[in-house]
């Protein structure tokens, strides 16, 4: 554990290997980067006692924006209109350009905000990040990051004439030799991208292997604009001088879009904050390629009303985690995000709320294979958190408990030092 010794098992109060039941007074052993036993000590030296800890997988955020990450609060207030807030949203990148001298020092602004979002992240347990990034941070996104980023480059093209362009350059990306990430596409939402560069973009990532991501369904603006061409984004996009009132055909739906998207290699539907049922049954029947991130305190900000989670889960759709960026959200505590999908839907288990936070955002991700769950032969990310001297008849009552809690993090059986990774 300490980085010297690549062969140790560790013991701690509970194991949540999450396919399967906690184990108390768990035992797990790694050699190198890989878990060897989940339940036994399989080497000859006796285990590390890390004491009154859980141990889990490393959490997965399944969506984020890390360009934000600076942000001391959040953009705009509680409760503020969705429309209202991407002004705002928009209003702070322009001011962020205009307040930095030069393109360099915007880039490295950007860069640190980047480092500082994954340090974030760590300290709240996460070993695996879906970030969205815009051209400049995929472009000069950290190559050596300690835990695994797949990194969607985000694409605006709501014109027709921009769509082909806009395609070449994420062809070319996607191509590129030079980067080492992990790559995925991600078409921004129905409200800025051309209908038939989505279809485009879902039939590349099948082709490619490649995951996408897509805000869809996110607030009641958008589906006003999609079930009639009218409402508040209409203004917002005219005033940005992006509309065009030919680009979304009269009768589109949040189907259309689902149906589009089941295209894909593996999708990501981010928010989903208004599917009806019949949507969520579609998902739920493509569970092998669909996934719904949930981002529940951001859903919280905006007051979109009551997530439909239960009848989600109801359903059979596939949800991750993710806290969305710090421009709604008052930190990346991917920890605190299942605290409050604790608080908030006490009818869905404790055991499931681990699940959306570990192993579904791995499965979103095309990495369940290699982590996501505690088990022999899995990378060993973990998360090892601190709990109370309380007890509890379910042992999910405990993890869940506490958000503000201490928690180191082993990423491929090493110890990672948080900090490290804002020096310049
Ligand atoms: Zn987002």
């Amino acid at each position: 554990m300490d980085g010297v010794r690549s062969e140790f098992a560790l013991k701690a109060r509970y194991i949540f290997p999450v396919e399967g039941k906690p184990i108390v007074d768990g035992v797990i052993s790694i050699s190198g980067k890989r878990i060897v036993a989940v339940g036994e000590n399989v080497f000859s030296q006796p285990p590390i006692d890390v004491g009154n800890v859980a141990i889990i997988p490393g959490l997965t955020n399944a969506h984020t924006h890390l360009e934000f990450s600076d942000l001391a609060a959040e953009i705009g207030k509680p409760g503020i209109s969705f429309t209202e807030w991407i002004r705002e949203v928009v209003a702070h990148r322009k001011r962020r350009s205009a307040d930095t001298p030069n393109v360099e020092a915007l880039r490295r602004r950007m860069d640190r905000a980047v480092r500082q979002g994954i340090w974030e992240s760590v300290r709240s347990g996460v070993t695996m990040l879906g970030e969205i990034g815009t051209n400049q941070t995929c472009d000069r996104f950290p190559v050596a990051t300690p835990i695994d980023c797949t990194v969607f480059r985000e694409t605006i093209a709501f014109d027709r004439e921009k769509a082909d362009d806009a395609f070449g350059e994420l062809a070319a990306w996607t191509d590129s030799p030079r980067i080492e990430y992990r790559r995925g596409l991600s078409p921004h939402a129905p409200y800025t991208v051309h209908p038939d560069l989505i279809d485009r973009m879902c039939r590349y990532s099948k082709q490619t292997k490649t995951p996408l991501a897509m805000h869809l369904a996110e607030s009641f603006e958008e589906l006003e604009l999609l079930n009639s061409g009218c409402g508040p984004f209409v203004a917002l996009l005219q005033d940005l001088d992006a509309w065009d009132a030919s680009v979304i055909p009269r009768g589109i739906s949040v189907g259309w879009y689902l149906k589009t998207l089941a295209k894909s290699h593996h999708s990501l539907v981010i928010h989903g904050n208004f599917l009806t049922e019949e949507e969520m049954l579609f998902i739920a029947a493509q569970a092998e390629r669909m996934t719904v991130v949930y981002c529940p305190r951001t859903h919280a900000f905006f007051a979109h009303g009551q997530y439909p989670l239960k009848e989600m889960l109801g359903c059979g759709v596939p949800v991750a985690i993710g806290t969305d960026s710090k421009a709604s959200n008052p930190d990346l505590n991917l920890l605190a995000e299942m605290c409050f999908v604790r608080e908030h839907h006490p009818e869905v288990k404790g055991s499931e709320i681990l699940r959306m936070g570990t192993l579904n955002g791995a499965r979103a991700l095309g990495q369940s294979q290699l982590t996501g769950s505690l088990a022999s032969g899995k990378r060993a990310d973990l998360a090892l958190v601190n709990l109370s001297d309380e007890t509890a008849n379910d042992p999910h009552d405990l993890l869940l408990a506490e958000s503000e809690t201490a928690v180191r993090v082993l990423s491929g059986g090493r110890l990672i030092e948080p900090m490290s990774m804002l020096v310049d």
